[in-house]
């Protein structure tokens, strides 16, 4: 009952399975703790969680955590509530790659005394020296002869913290001609005297990520380790450890494979540029609805179906590619259209006067929640002798036959309620217009007016005495390139207008809006109560009503 698109890595899976290689799929999705997640990550999250619902099998969330100096608790809670907020689980508790810094130690041990890995003492510029280049192969380093006796030792007073940083590391002993450069004896551990969130200081030597993670999914039974194209040349190491290591070199031990990661036009995805723009102020923080982060997407008011379903229009593929954020719109679009709630709102009001309406009477009308899904119900707005309509929905004097908006002697039907006529206007000593004066037919609620004349132009509205304030922030795309990533600095192509600030008036029932539910302004786009400011209503744009990217 596999419901998703099949691709290469299901390929794979349904072989491995039809030929009994495993019976149960495992999957993890190993973010580093060391910044929040963004839409990419959502990428490799909905892979990875996704395979094994369909497979029946498991997906482990495992911190990546060997790296302490730029990792924090922070980040881990953030990483979990994200997972979650996205509609997956994992089994038990969350995996470590920390909580196997014992097994890690002694699978280091065991390469040693196989004559596998050594610690050598060569610096940083004669370790480049030896490595070589494409075109050359490298010499070994004098250190690579050493007893695994010898070795032992001194990497148990690596361990002790008998060594300073970057004094010696331990190495694989692989291939120093190997056309992979990654295989010419690459480094297991290293010396960092670092406090860790989880291990405290505990230890002195951290793993590198090549020897970790291969370790970390055999400790787990992980069947399929999906990784983005960078780690291609990395899976030589990946297949070398596990062969080496008695623990893992059968036929079922795990395998690496690699998709090609997320890019998104307009916007970065590098941790270190997403850093860069919360430590410079440049947005709000991790969660500013501009930033790719899920916990942004959240806060602007994307929904967890609408970014799966981006995942799924995406695909999975070898194949590097540029995605157009218009494909992670439509997919919001696609979803809100059809969930969200309808509600008006005039973000950039000004009053309109009903002369012939009886004044101080309020009347309550029966709204449509959606109009296209009757179960939804109905919502209570109001009418009465002063509404408040956008401002660019009025002009003096009708341009054209087509225009459908309100002007002087012209009619239009206010949204769920009457038809209404310009009749006159006054403006402030600038000539902004401050008042229009209309007059209503009363015939027309929710029909047509009973002489036959047409009259077709819809605009929303809100009913003044008990309309409330709000305000409105509309979000536009955070840089003005599409790559903002290849600029030579990345900062300089920030987008100035990517937040714009609106004051105007919701509807009443608003007030109860709760944070990050979607909602359909009609005619503005979706829209969805701030989930940090709580002192006043604050509506984010999630996305317009229509494409404004291919324009
Ligand atoms: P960065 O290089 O910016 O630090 P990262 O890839 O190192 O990001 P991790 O926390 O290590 O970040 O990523 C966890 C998992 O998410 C990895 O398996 C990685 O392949 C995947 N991932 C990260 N970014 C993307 C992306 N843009 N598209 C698809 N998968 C991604
Ligand atoms: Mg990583
Ligand atoms: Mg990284």
């Amino acid at each position: 009952g596999i419901e998703r698109p099949v691709n290469f890595i299901r390929n794979i899976i349904n072989d491995d399975l039809a030929n009994h290689l495993h019976d149960r799929v495992c999957t993890r999705f190993p973010p580093e703790p060391n910044g929040y997640l963004h839409i990419g990550h959502a990428k490799s999250i909905c892979l990875n969680f996704g395979l094994a619902e369909d497979y029946q099998g498991k997906c482990n969330l495992r911190f990546d955590d060997t790296n302490p100096a730029k990792e924090d608790v922070e980040y881990v809670e953030s990483i979990k509530k994200d997972v979650r907020w996205l509609g997956f689980h994992w089994e038990g508790e969350p995996c470590y790659s920390s909580n196997y810094f014992e097994k890690f130690y002694q699978y280091a041990v065991e390469l040693i005394n196989k004559g596998l890995a050594y610690v050598c003492f060569l610096n940083a510029e004669e370790t480049r020296e030896y490595r070589g280049t494409l075109k050359e192969p490298g010499k070994n380093s004098p250190y690579r002869d050493t007893s695994p006796q010898e070795n032992l030792a001194l990497f148990e007073k690596m361990r002790a913290g008998g060594f300073k940083e970057g004094e010696c590391v331990l190495r694989a002993k692989i291939d120093m001609a190997s056309s992979f450069m990654c295989m010419r004896d690459p480094t297991l551990y290293r010396v960092r005297f670092e406090h860790h969130h989880q291990t405290g200081d505990e230890w002195c030597i951290y793993p590198m990520y090549d020897f970790a993670h291969c370790i970390s999914d055999g400790i787990e039974g992980v069947t399929h380790s999906l990784c983005t194209l960078e780690f291609q040349d990395n899976r030589r190491i990946y297949d070398w450890l596990l062969d080496n290591l008695d623990d893992f070199s059968r036929p079922d031990r795990p395998h690496q494979y690699e998709f090609s990661r997320l890019n998104l036009e307009y916007t970065v995805m590098s941790k270190r540029k997403l850093h860069q723009l919360v430590s410079d102020k440049l947005v709000e923080g991790w969660d500013d609805p501009r930033m790719p982060t899920i916990s942004g997407m959240r806060r602007r008011g994307y929904t967890p179906a609408s970014v799966r379903d981006f995942a799924e229009r995406i695909g999975i593929s070898k194949v590097d590619s540029m995605t157009e954020m218009g494909i992670l719109e439509a997919a919001v679009r696609d979803d809100l259209n059809k969930v969200a709630p309808r509600t008006m709102a005039v973000m950039d009001p000004i009053k309109v006067v009903i002369e012939n309406y009886p004044e101080g009477e309020v009347e309550v009308i029966q709204a449509p929640i959606h109009p296209q899904n009757e179960a939804m119900g109905k919502r209570e707005i109001f009418f009465s002798r002063e509404l408040y309509i956008d401002r660019a929905d009025f002009m003096e004097i009708a341009p054209n036959g087509k225009y459908q908006r309100l002007a002087i002697n012209k009619e239009v039907r206010l949204r769920n309620a009457y038809i209404i006529k310009g009749e006159r206007f006054e403006t402030d000593v600038d000539g902004n217009f401050t008042t229009i004066y209309c007059s209503y037919d009363p015939e027309t609620l929710g029909k047509n007016p009973a002489d036959g004349r047409k009259v077709k132009g819809v605009i929303h509205f809100v009913e003044a005495t008990k309309a409330l304030p709000a305000e409105f922030r509309v979000y536009d795309r955070l840089f003005t390139v599409p790559n903002p990533g290849k600029a030579e600095d990345f900062e300089s192509v920030l987008n100035p207008d990517s937040l714009i600030v609106k004051n105007g008036f919701v509807e009443p029932g608003m007030a109860e809006a709760p944070v990050e539910q979607a909602y359909q302004c009609e005619r503005e786009g979706y829209f969805c109560r701030d989930n940090k400011i709580n002192d006043r209503l604050v509506f984010n744009r999630t996305v317009a009503l229509r494409d404004t990217w291919s324009q």
